[in-house]
């Protein structure tokens, strides 16, 4: 998959549009983790090195074509400008006049970004008619949204689409994640393990079929693993399970033993009589989980059979947390497995929201060769599909 890179286009004093995912978490108007501004400042600094006539776009939350001020974009120019050095012109009416009268008139310390495109319904519709208002005298497309490439949304696709094949390209940070990801689709050092968790097996069942080619273990943990283990005929009590996927569960065991991938179930568990965070916590001793019971994080020996895993693997994947690692009494296995991988000589990759905040809990975050900056994107990539916001940059 060839793809056109930013560092093969000839930017110099040139007017550039950047896609960026700048979607950080906000609390009463304060940025409380700046992981993505930070992310997207390598791609800025090469383009700021040979333009200063940019703009930046990105969305911020879910206000579905409604302009709700919670979901500004304000406080995001603000640390931009910190972190840039740099003064942020905020444009907020391009969706009625195109901001190309601003772009002509910025000073060299001055760069554009345009207020949250999800204020804006053409956004999600991938609407041409928006996209032109967003493009209009910009003459390259950048993007860096890595998070955001599995969207068809307008900013991603139907923008991209008004430049020349030759005049858009992937910033620095989607080369970095696509580059990762692909080396673990394609030819991961053996032994691959696989760990998967959060919620549902129906979420995964395409990632895990496809990961399946290439790892030597599967590690099944989180609210997954009662479905799994219900599938073999054990008593899960009250665990969340999806009754209706043992077919799905039925083809992943299929094409396992067909390619030789020992999937490894969790042998004992931390139960509550209900799910809530000052909820008791009661370990099983076994596999089964009495009635009245229900499964909410891995118990001690499976957190040993998994962390010995980790320990001989030479690469190691990790998408959804263990448990319910939100309350403490259930996050001891989530914490344990950032802890086996940070540890681990292996190449480790974390993929998904749920998990790089396990690993961010656990202090560990640093100790990780990738964090993908795109939980959704980055399963859909490993499950082997062509992104909208990729397809678009292919050479
Ligand atoms: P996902 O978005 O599919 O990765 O799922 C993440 C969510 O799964 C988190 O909010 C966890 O609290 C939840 N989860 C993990 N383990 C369990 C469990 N045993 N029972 C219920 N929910 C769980």
């Amino acid at each position: 998959m060839e793809f056109r890179k930013l560092t093969e286009l000839d930017i110099t004093n040139k007017k550039v549009l950047i896609r960026l995912d700048l979607n950080v978490p906000l609390k009463k108007g304060k940025i409380t983790d700046d992981t993505r501004i930070t992310s997207a400042i390598p791609t800025l600094r090469y383009i700021l090195e040979r333009t200063h006539k940019v703009a930046i776009m990105s969305h911020l939350g879910r206000p579905d074509g409604e302009v709700m001020p919670e979901y500004s974009l304000e406080p995001v120019g603000a640390r931009l400008a910190e972190l840039l050095g740099v003064e942020v012109v905020f444009v907020k009416d391009y969706a009625e006049e195109p901001a190309e009268h601003v772009l002509n008139q910025l000073d060299r310390n001055q760069i554009i970004l345009f207020e949250n495109l999800r204020f804006h319904a053409g956004e999600t519709k991938n609407d041409v008619n928006f996209a032109r208002h967003l493009a209009q005298g910009f003459e390259f497309y950048v993007n860096d949204a890595f998070g955001t490439l599995h969207r068809a949304h307008a900013s991603v696709v139907a923008a991209a689409e008004l430049f020349a094949p030759e005049k858009r390209a992937a910033g620095l940070l989607v080369e970095q994640e696509i580059s990762v990801l692909s080396t673990l689709q394609k030819k991961p050092q053996a032994p691959f393990t696989v760990i998967m968790g959060g919620s549902k097996v129906s979420d995964k069942i395409g990632v895990v079929l496809n990961l399946l080619n290439h790892a030597n273990y599967l590690l099944i943990g989180g609210a997954m693993a009662y479905t799994f283990l219900k599938y073999q005929g054990v008593e899960v009590g009250d665990s969340r399970v999806e009754a209706d996927k043992m077919d799905l569960i039925s083809q992943i065991y299929r094409n396992a033993e067909a390619r030789k991938v020992e999937i490894i179930l969790p042998e004992d568990h931390v139960c509550a009589a209900s799910f809530a965070a000052n909820a008791t916590p009661i370990e099983s001793q076994g596999k089964a989980i009495a009635p009245g019971l229900m499964g909410l994080d891995i118990g001690n020996r499976t957190i040993k059979r998994f962390t010995d895993i980790i320990a001989l693997s030479k690469t190691v994947l990790w998408n959804g947390p263990m448990g319910v690692f939100e309350f403490d009494n259930f996050a001891r296995g989530s914490l344990r497995i950032a802890e086996a991988m940070a540890k681990s000589p292996a190449f480790t990759v974390i993929g998904g929201g749920d998990s790089v905040a396990a690993a961010n809990k656990a202090g560990i975050a640093s100790k990780i060769d990738h964090i993908s900056t795109g939980g959704g994107a980055s399963l859909e990539f490993l499950e082997g599909k062509i992104l909208p916001g990729v397809r678009v940059l292919l050479k």
